[in-house]
């Protein structure tokens, strides 16, 4: 029987490379999204991947989709925890509500989903979690400190989880990419772009595609003895 897998911010971006490297993979995916509709409804319509819409950082909200899951396609065996967002400002910009939805979403949301999967795992005694992190939180990045201490949370969250799991044969390990080419960096302007390339030793932007091959290579059942780890896929910008 194929292994459910559930991919939060599953629909678009980094997120919808992973679903469908997975459903490649031969996983039966679930792909949830916070609320973009069009993405969903466009994403499921070109990949057959089903969405479900529901806030990572809002723990009942969790509850309730796991379950929804686990009724309608069966027990979730692995897990991406990719969702993730970006409010970034200075010290002297940031306030309060910045910190808290960043620290919520990026971080609050591994516990809520980790929480929820853990007694399933525990008792099948198999489970795959990747937590998406960030060279951001490996390295720090000015204008970004709830981000990079969400980032940097994750990647400690995920190997204390990682102990935890060890004994039961639940891996649990992060992705810490670098720079990848999605809207967001297709943004910045030119000059800027170029900037950032030329501190890349590889020479390139990292792709979607890059991202989701490790967390095929981590989620696969051979992957038994890799836990802990927190995997930087960055083309070299930062070698930690
Ligand atoms: P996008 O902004 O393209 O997509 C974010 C996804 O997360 C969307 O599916 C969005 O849903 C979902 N999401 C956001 N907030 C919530 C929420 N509260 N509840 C549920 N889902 C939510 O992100 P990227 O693809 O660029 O990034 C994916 C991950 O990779 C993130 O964790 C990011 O921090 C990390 N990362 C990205 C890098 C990059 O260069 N892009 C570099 C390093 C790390 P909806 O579409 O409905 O809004």
């Amino acid at each position: 029987m194929a292994r459910v897998a559930l991919v939060t911010g599953g629909q678009r971006g980094i997120g919808a490379a992973i679903s469908e490297q997975l459903q490649k993979a031969g996983r039966k995916v679930v792909a949830s999204y916070a609320g973009n509709e069009a993405a969903a409804a466009a994403f499921t319509e070109r990949t057959g991947i089903p969405t479900i819409k529901f806030d990572v950082s809002d723990f009942e909200a969790c509850r309730n989709a796991v379950a929804t899951i686990e009724s309608e396609h069966g027990p979730i065996e692995i897990l991406v925890n990719n969702a993730g967002i970006t409010r970034d400002g200075t010290m002297k910009r940031m306030d309060r509500k910045m910190w808290d939805e960043v620290i919520d979403t990026n971080l609050g949301s591994c516990f809520n989903m980790c929480k929820l999967v853990w007694d399933g795992m525990n008792g099948r005694k198999f489970g795959r979690i990747v937590n998406i992190g960030s060279i951001n939180g490996q390295a720090g990045q000015y204008g970004q400190v709830n981000y990079a201490a969400a980032k940097s949370g994750i990647h400690g969250f995920t190997k204390a989880l990682a102990q935890e799991g060890a004994k039961v044969g639940i891996t649990v390990n992060a992705i810490a990419p670098g720079y990848v080419d999605t809207e967001m960096v297709r943004a910045v302007p030119e000059e800027v772009l170029q900037k950032i390339i030329a501190r890349i030793p590889r020479g390139r932007l990292g792709t979607a595609d890059d991202i989701a091959r490790s967390v095929c290579f981590l989620t696969a059942d051979e992957a038994d003895f890799i836990t802990g780890s927190t995997v930087s896929v960055n083309g070299g910008q930062h070698m930690y």
